[in-house]
């Protein structure tokens, strides 16, 4: 199965130079270099146009068909296990409860994000429907057969939720139009709610309305870095990348409007060179604002500008994990928690049997994303193992059992008395 490959092993939990966090100095990306002139823009899929057949499974070695949105999309590894248009098992998962659809054209994604598997400067090496993302692959089918098998028995469906993710495509924002609209003529709105991961640089504030007005439920932005200066390095000048922390936030402001309360988002993601109090401060702010954060722990995805790098220290994410959760369902404001100089949570806030009980609930610590059928602390959107290896899990895709307690407790240095923990025991069993 994928998420179990060796060579995607993680990294150690600490960072470099053995520090529990990861500095802005050390987060530098490398700059992109020259893509082949007949590998640029998908030229090598469009000159072979091979004919797509149904299902096609990333294979580096074998030609790539041309294959384009709005007719196919591309869904997680989980997302196509869960559907059984692909055999395999995922470890501790029987599967996702979010179907996860990707748009995707020979070009690929225009941008260039410095952390990213999808990111244009990998044309030079990988067509775009063969590249790894959030560490996994994404297999190719026709929108179509998607839709109609969930519709079959909306019910039914182990999915809680349908999600489709623009990439920076000059045809992404009608191609979203479509492919929503073959969804919704398969599946009531009402049945299994829709959520948008938009890519901001090519909208205006009449496509989040449309979207809205087709039936879409929650409407999320990925800033992924916390500051703009963090944003412009990984995201738009420093990886000669179109994006703009402006343009960004004027479509999570239309999304606020638009879609209202609870009912829009930003994704973050943790440890790219921010410290946990900027990281905190803007998830207080989206609270403020009416909506959530949903977080990412970084992972050196391979073959991006970022894959030499190392992964955020558990220590740095499980901090910013309890801090955000506080914040987010639990009432507790950024300036009640205290920082060191580093910008280290020390304080979270809140007397210490309460946050043992928050702990202890282990909610904090899973995958964080637009909610399901479960409650409104708990994602449907888990994406398993796509911040972390199997070994070492970052966002638990599922409940942590006691074991797993006992290891996040560990990472944080909030051992209870009496209490260990062993590198390992948390695979013991499984
Ligand atoms: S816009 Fe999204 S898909 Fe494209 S490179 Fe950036 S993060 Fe990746």
């Amino acid at each position: 199965m994928t998420c179990l490959k060796p060579e995607n092993a993680g990294p150690a939990d600490t960072g470099a130079d053995a520090l529990d966090f990861n500095p802005y100095d050390v987060m530098a990306p490398r700059s992109p270099g020259q893509t082949p002139a007949e590998a640029r823009n998908g030229g090598r899929v469009k000159a072979a146009d091979t004919r797509p057949e149904g299902l096609y499974l990333p294979n580096n070695n074998i030609q790539t068909p041309n294959m384009t949105s709005p007719e196919y999309v591309q869904l997680s590894t989980a997302a196509a296990l869960t559907l059984g248009i692909m055999p395999g098992k995922m470890h501790r998962c029987g599967c996702t409860r979010c179907l996860n659809i990707l748009l995707t054209y020979p070009e690929g994604c225009r941008a260039n994000c410095a952390y990213c598997g999808l990111a244009r400067h990998r044309e030079a090496d990988r067509d775009y429907a063969d590249r790894n993302f959030i560490r996994v692959d994404w297999p190719s089918v026709p929108m179509a057969k998607i839709a109609q098998i969930v519709g079959e028995d909306p019910a039914a469906s182990p999915f809680h939720r349908m999600c489709i993710s623009m990439i920076t495509h000059p045809r992404s924002d009608e191609d979203t139009v479509s492919v929503l609209k073959t969804w919704t003529d398969h599946v009531d709105p009402d049945a299994m709610p829709i959520s948008i991961l938009s890519n901001p640089t090519t909208m205006q504030r009449s496509d989040v309305q449309t979207l809205r007005d087709m039936g879409s439920d929650i409407f999320t932005v990925a800033l992924d870095a916390a500051t703009p200066t963090l944003f412009d390095r990984t995201r738009g000048k420093g990886v000669q990348s179109p994006h703009s922390w402006k343009k960004y936030w004027e479509i999570l402001m239309d999304a606020r409007d638009i879609f209202g309360s609870q009912k829009f988002g930003a994704h973050i993601i943790v440890g790219m060179g921010e410290t946990e109090f900027e990281i905190l401060e803007l998830v207080q702010q989206l609270v403020d604002m009416g909506g959530h954060s949903h977080m990412f722990c970084f992972y050196p995805e391979k073959g991006s500008l970022m894959d030499h790098l190392p992964a955020t220290p558990r220590d740095q994410w499980r901090r910013v994990q309890l801090g955000r959760y506080l914040i987010d369902y639990f009432g507790v404001r950024v300036d009640q928690m205290k920082f060191d100089s580093e910008g280290r949570v020390v304080e979270f806030g809140l007397p210490s049997g309460e946050l043992d009980a928050v702990i202890d609930a282990g909610l904090a610590f899973r995958t964080s994303g637009c909610p399901g059928k479960f409650a409104e602390d708990i994602s449907a959107c888990d994406r398993p193992y796509g911040d972390s290896p199997p070994s070492d899990i970052a966002s638990y895709p599922f409940q942590p059992a006691a074991v797993d307690l006992r290891r996040i407790r560990h990472q944080l240095d909030m051992q209870k008395p009496g209490e260990s923990y062993e590198e390992g025991d948390d695979l013991e069993d499984y």
